[in-house]
């Protein structure tokens, strides 16, 4: 009698509860049921519901990727977007649902057993579980790598006094994390960008233990490309850039969007001038004060070109429906607003000329791709380190400075769009790093290849 047949790959994928970390683990999802993996993707109860009521169709019942959900220990009705509580509460539930789920695949599923866990950085509490049930693994950050290193460089910068050991800087100023690399300034350490000092302190703890529970795994993935970082990867040759990760254009499977996109606007799109609209979008998290909001739209009202904002639900913490009804009928015709736009299409759609982004890593991997130059209207967390990147290093987009009283001012908005789109060199450069990052994820390309690389490792079992 021969021995039994291995088990078919089957890939446990959890992302922390987040926008910007759960749409490329999505994708990278999607990529290993394009190469023979059954995958299941663990959502909170929460994101699940919000996910599928953001489904146009039933498309996630019938996909190979299976969505499944787990409490994340938060009662009905508290602020998600709260970090710091977040983090706590998941660690502290999470992981025993998490081992049920997977001991349950052995015995119930149709798929057969989970052989491997790919992990979040910040759900790092999962590779030890993979350890312990001898399950291959991976870490997956869904950022920069720099922004990785920052974290993987901690003990280090704690042990040389530029961080105390709640990770913050005893001084603010700029430093390279290795030679020729991006200099970053001690102020903007992500972490400490969250939402207050407690959440900072509980963010760092949590990323601390996330980097001792990837001493030992084999991979650790980001959502980056090799020419984006470069010299990074040879400082810190264990991070392995896979990315970007962009679903592309198609349509047909789940990006694990939690509210529904608005295309309506690629038909406006469709008849605007070649380069001609401004896209103005903040991701999934930023909140505007109801000043600012103003000013932003007064800024796009004097700039006279057409613009597509997306204002999403939440994007302020005041009812805006009133000041947006009036703005909306002044601006009939040249500016357009939505809820949620299809973003990947229309970054990638000829009228876009382009990006007035808040920089968080998912949108400007997803700029980049496309070539579309930038505006920088940073908030919180990793979004200082990003526009540094656009601005300083890439050089494919300019900064929104801030008035002494740290606003955006309507006339800096209306200076900044024209400056960007007069400067040839900066929108020539954005086209050139699309290339580049087109080649990275092409066949032969260095991200292509390590992702092949590492989906094959996956499939072999511990
Ligand atoms: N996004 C979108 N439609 C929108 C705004 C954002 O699909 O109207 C997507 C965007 O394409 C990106 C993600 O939401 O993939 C936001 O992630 P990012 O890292 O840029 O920002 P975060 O939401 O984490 O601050």
């Amino acid at each position: 009698m021969g021995s039994p047949s291995p088990p078919q790959p089957h890939a446990l994928v959890l992302p922390f509860p987040l926008q910007g970390h759960i749409i490329p683990l999505m994708e990278l999802s999607h990529r290993l049921v394009d190469h023979g993996f059954s995958v299941t993707f663990v959502n909170t109860h929460f994101n699940h519901a919000r996910i599928l009521d953001s489904l146009p169709g039933p498309r996630a019942k019938t996909a190979p990727l299976r969505l499944v959900s787990v409490p994340d220990g938060l009662e009905p009705g508290v602020d998600r977007n709260d970090i710091g509580r977040l983090t706590l509460t998941i660690s502290e539930h999470m992981p025993g649902h998490l081992e049920e789920l997977i001991r349950a695949s052995s015995t119930k599923s149709k798929r057969g057993p989970v052989t491997c866990i790919i992990a979040d950085h910040s759900m790092a509490w999962a590779l030890d579980i993979a350890r312990k049930m001898c399950l291959r693994a991976a870490a997956f950050w869904p950022g920069s790598a720099a922004m990785l290193m920052t974290i993987l460089s901690s003990p280090n910068m704690i042990d040389d006094g530029t961080i105390d050991a709640n990770g913050v800087p005893t001084e603010h100023r700029m430093i390279r994390l290795g030679p020729e690399m991006l200099p970053m300034n001690t102020a903007h350490f992500w972490w400490n960008h969250l939402g207050g000092p407690i959440t900072g302190r509980i963010v760092f703890d949590s990323m601390m233990r996330g980097n001792k529970s990837i001493e030992t795994v084999e991979w650790v993935l980001c959502n980056s490309f090799a020419y984006a970082e470069h010299p990074l990867f040879n400082h810190a040759p264990r991070i392995c850039p896979i990315g970007p990760l962009l679903p592309g254009l198609k349509l047909d499977r789940p990006i694990g969007l939690y509210w529904p996109e608005d295309s309506s606007c690629e038909e406006w799109l469709d008849r605007q001038p070649l380069k001609s609209v401004v896209y103005v979008a903040f991701g999934s998290l930023t909140v505007f004060d109801q000043r600012q909001f103003e000013e932003l739209a007064l800024g796009l009202e004097i700039m006279g070109r057409q613009f597509l904002w997306v204002v999403r639900p939440d994007l302020t913490k005041a009812d805006h429906t009133t000041f947006l009804g009036c703005f909306e009928e002044r601006m009939a015709g040249r500016g357009r607003m939505v809820g949620w736009s299809p973003q990947q299409r229309v970054l990638a759609h000829p009228s876009v000329a382009c990006f007035v982004s808040h920089c968080g890593w998912n949108s400007t991997m997803e700029g980049v791709t496309n070539g579309v130059p930038f505006l920088c209207w940073p908030y919180f967390a990793d979004q200082f380190l990003n526009e540094s990147y656009i601005c300083d290093s890439w050089k494919v987009g300019l900064r929104l400075c801030r008035d002494a009283g740290g606003f955006i001012t309507k006339e800096e908005i209306k200076t900044k769009v024209e400056a960007l789109l007069g400067d040839r060199e900066v929108v020539g450069r954005a086209l050139e790093l699309k290339e580049m990052a087109e080649v990275s994820i092409a066949e032969g390309g260095s991200s292509y290849n390590n992702l092949n690389e590492f989906i094959e490792s996956m499939k072999t079992y511990v």
